[in-house]
């Protein structure tokens, strides 16, 4: 395997990823990817995820990966990730990247879309205190080979543990749990908190903290171990 493509169009996921696998698979590894790397990238087609009860973070990245794998011909690592409030029943789940509208997509700038995902997540758990606000960014990779037909080889799961900190109105002056704040990664990153005692955000990581910590990185990471093992195998 001498390329291998990050198929996602998140340029801020294709960054993180880079950097992940880069140091799990040191100088030897594979060539890695985006899709806006590609020739031709205008004419990649993204494969319809599931943003409803059908769907699972597993389930849409097996889709992803088997799509791009078909399209370019080339192994491709898909993700799909997102975050569980526990006090929400697990939600937004599989419908993170869209849930101030529902699940349905609506032509919003990922930026656009962050902001109004943030606000409606604080609107839902109103009220809610701090010690019922525990939640986790979970994150599950599948890397498909091309083929005919195209399938998936490999899966692997990394979750991230923290809890949605207070809007100012709700913190009682304790400033070190308001959100949101931080202004680095995406997303959810401003408003989940790392575990107690820590106080930061996920935007307040350095990246290479966020990597080592965050259930991107440790799902990136078992993937290269399964990758390791299956071409030691061959
Ligand atoms: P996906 O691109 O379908 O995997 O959607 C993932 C969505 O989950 C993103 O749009 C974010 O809202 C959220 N999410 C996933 N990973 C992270 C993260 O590392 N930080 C913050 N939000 C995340």
């Amino acid at each position: 395997m001498r390329r291998i493509v990050i198929a996602t169009g998140n340029p801020k996921k294709v960054e993180e990823l880079r950097a992940i696998l880069a140091e799990a698979m040191g100088d030897g590894g594979p060539e890695v990817l985006g899709l806006a790397d590609l020739p031709g990238a205008d004419h990649l087609t993204e494969p319809e995820e599931h943003h409803d009860e059908r769907g699972s973070f597993e389930g849409n990245a097996r889709l992803k990966a088997v799509g791009y794998a078909a399209q370019t011909g080339l192994p491709c690592l898909a993700d799909d990730s997102g975050l569980e409030v526990d006090s929400l029943g697990g939600r937004p789940g599989v419908i993170s990247s869209h849930y101030s509208t529902g699940g349905v997509e609506t032509g919003l700038s990922r930026e656009e879309r962050d902001g109004a995902n943030n606000r409606k997540l604080l609107e839902d758990l109103a009220g809610v205190p701090l010690e019922r606000r525990t939640a986790r960014f979970v994150c599950v990779m599948a890397l498909a080979m091309p083929g005919d037909p195209p399938k998936v080889v490999l899966t692997s799961r990394g979750e991230f543990e923290g809890r949605i900190g207070l809007p100012e109105a709700e913190a009682g002056g304790r400033a070190e749990l308001v959100v949101p704040r931080g202004e680095g990664g995406f997303g959810y990153d401003p408003l989940l908190l790392l575990p107690d005692p820590e106080t930061r955000s996920g935007a307040e990581l350095l990246p290479e903290e966020k990597n080592r910590l965050s259930h991107r990185g440790k799902a990136a990471r078992a993937m290269v171990e399964r990758i390791g093992a299956m071409l030691a195998e061959r």
